[in-house]
């Protein structure tokens, strides 16, 4: 019996072998334990579950075959998660695959010296002959132990045995799909699938193209223009201290409000990311709402002879980020500050250097489009720890715990970006050049201000999800050089919904082309009022 148990254990070692390897060597690259551990309890559940089969289904030979395909299969994600720990600090991602590529280009080649350093070679030879040792001890096992291999027999005993495998691989499967399914493989690999698909289309429509055959007749000024469009995410201007919120959540931006036109009730066509800024990035609007085939405010750009660039701290690919990317394609270059780190571990200031490097290109006209991670759920993540201001209890309708901890970091949230914004700015102002800064979020969020919620939902919609900042600061040669600049301000009242923007773009950036509507841009003199729809019938403003 004692012998018996001894083999148990080794058998049993010999079964974790990749989730252990992968735990020691993942325990050196890893930045934060946490999430480490997750990948680790993942894994275990995901092992148990994939032997715990094999016990239930398979005898004998079948049984034998099974453990053997187990064990390569999970020493093969085990490499994969190593891998992607010691290159990257993170867990595997599809984005993370996306960059990879996108980098590395589609040569295969090019992409194997990349990915493959000595280190990553001493990682490799070290698992496989980790996978031949353990190969040499189950069949050292299987020789000598042949009956632990035909376990649990069927008495009674046998039978309860088999009850707790079943109950053990039905509570782990509920366990990954509740908590851990970002971490595992099946999961990956099916997110994978429907991503590529998405990708398959989006990626092969006119809207990766540098231009789009629906703009035409487009004419623009050869003088020099240095242009940025900050992007935000999930920002609400209901908390924001320039529009009134009664926490200084912007003091920054405050500091320099004589420089800025405050564009004073904008709302974003949509509350989710990719609805809204389907029609905000490009001619689709709420009377015309397909984008595909419509042109974008970057094809515009290029048109118009501008350099564009992108430079996101979102992640590029997934259910909710394949469509801006596509737009995104179309820029001369892009930079995805966030898609090879663990992105709760990464805020927007990662993005600065990026944006500095790109205005230091010697180039008469560019545009660069920053996407922001800004106010992202969970809030406490988009903000590094320094900017931890707002800590005693709000003022809400709604009191409780919950509504305190998560206005706080909302609040903080915003705080930080107000900082972002504010060294964009600043980066722009020292050129001294002809040059705007458009600030705006891709829609709101509701914390706890009109009803007892938290997110963005178009079903349970309220107006903050919708109120969202529309700021632009221009240099003084811009203010000098724009015809009639100082009527700008008296237009800082109007109604607007940011699925006219590509009109509002393209006049303040003097692009002219044949689908160009004065009456829809915020900026000009023919501006019509016009009833903002949402939720494809209902009238925004009397609901
Ligand atoms: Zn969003």
């Amino acid at each position: 019996m004692p012998i018996f148990k001894k083999s148990f254990i080794s058998l049993v070692i010999l079964a974790y072998m990749p989730v252990l390897i992968f735990l020691s060597i993942g325990f050196f690259y890893t930045t934060q334990t946490k999430y480490l551990i997750k990948e680790f309890v993942e894994f275990f559940l995901f092992s148990t579950v994939l032997y715990a089969i094999g016990i239930v289904l398979f005898r004998r030979v079948l049984r034998i075959s099974w453990c053997y395909f187990s064990i390569s299969f999970l020493f093969l994600i085990s490499f994969l998660k190593t891998a992607f720990y010691y290159l990257y600090q993170s867990k595997l991602t599809i984005s993370a695959f996306y960059i990879l590529f996108e980098t590395t280009g589609s040569e295969s080649s090019q992409f194997l010296t990349t990915f493959f350093d000595l280190k990553l070679l001493i990682i490799s030879i070290v698992f496989i002959l980790f996978l031949l040792l353990t190969f040499k001890q189950l069949n050292y096992l299987y020789k000598k132990e042949k009956s632990l291999f035909y376990l649990p027999k069927f008495n009674l005993l046998g039978i309860g045995v088999y009850l707790v495998l079943l109950i053990g691989i039905l509570s782990s499967i509920y366990l990954i799909n509740w908590k851990l399914k970002h971490n595992n493989i099946i999961y990956l690999a099916k997110d994978a699938y429907v991503t590529y698909q998405e990708a398959q289309t989006l990626f092969q429509s006119s809207l990766v193209k540098q231009t789009n055959e629906e703009l035409k007749n487009i004419s623009a000024l050869d003088e020099s223009q240095t242009y940025v469009v900050i992007i935000g995410e999930s920002t609400s201007s209901r908390n924001m201290g320039l529009y009134g919120y009664y926490r200084d959540t912007n003091p920054l931006l405050s500091e320099i409000k004589d420089e800025l036109l405050i564009f004073n009730d904008v709302i974003s066509p949509h509350t989710h990311t990719i609805p809204s800024l389907n029609k905000v990035l490009s001619l689709s609007n709420y009377e015309n709402p397909d984008v595909i085939h419509c042109g974008s405010v970057v094809q515009l750009a290029n048109a118009a002879g501008f350099s564009t660039y992108w430079i996101s701290n979102q992640q590029p690919i997934g259910i909710h980020e394949t469509l801006v990317t596509a737009i995104s394609k179309a820029t001369k270059e892009q930079f995805f500050t966030n898609a090879l780190t663990n992105k709760q571990l990464e805020h927007d200031e990662m993005l600065l250097p990026f944006i500095e490097q790109v205005l230091n290109k010697k180039e008469l006209k560019k545009i660069i489009f920053v996407h922001l991670y800004g106010a992202h759920i969970a809030y406490k993540f988009s903000y590094p720890p320094r900017f931890q201001k707002f800590t005693d209890t709000p003022i809400t309708k709604f009191p409780s715990a919950k509504s305190t901890e998560q206005i706080n970091h909302y609040d903080n949230a915003i705080l930080y970006n107000d900082f972002i914004v504010r060294s964009i700015i600043d980066q722009v102002k020292k050129r001294e050049e002809n040059a705007y800064v458009i600030y705006f979020s891709d829609h709101g969020d509701e914390v706890f201000q009109d009803i007892d919620f938290v997110g963005h939902n178009e079903y349970h919609a309220t107006k903050p999800m919708f109120e969202i900042p529309f700021i632009v600061w221009t240099s003084e040669k811009f203010k000098n050089s724009f015809p009639n600049f100082d009527t700008l301000k008296r237009y800082q009242n109007r109604r607007y919904m940011l699925d006219d923007f590509i009109h509002s773009f393209s006049d303040i950036s003097k692009i002219n082309f044949n689908q160009f509507q004065p009456e829809r841009s915020i900026f000009n003199k023919y501006f019509k009022d016009r009833k903002r729809i949402i939720k494809k019938k209902v009238d925004y403003d009397n609901r």
